[in-house]
């Protein structure tokens, strides 16, 4: 099976199997598109987790609203 990590903390995504009744993990895209002659950043997040779509292209995977922030951040820093 995959093991998913935070992108922000590094932090291991607690195996599915063993359900936290707590589960704070976001699921969300980070895709890059050229439009005219800039490249444009469109960041989403899903309302809820989707083990389906973890892999998909451009897939970030957050472990709590705290690293969703700093991703956030980062990239309108960038
Ligand atoms: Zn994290």
């Amino acid at each position: 099976m995959v093991e998913i990590t935070c992108d922000v903390c590094d932090k291991k995504r607690p195996d599915p199997g063993k359900r936290l009744g707590n589960d704070a993990w976001i699921l969300g895209y980070d895709i890059e598109m050229e439009k005219a002659n800039s490249l444009q950043r469109s960041l989403r997040f899903l309302d809820r987790w989707d083990d389906s779509r973890v892999l998909e292209l451009g897939a970030i995977h957050l472990c709590s609203e705290k690293c969703k922030d700093d991703y956030i951040r980062k990239a309108r820093a960038a």
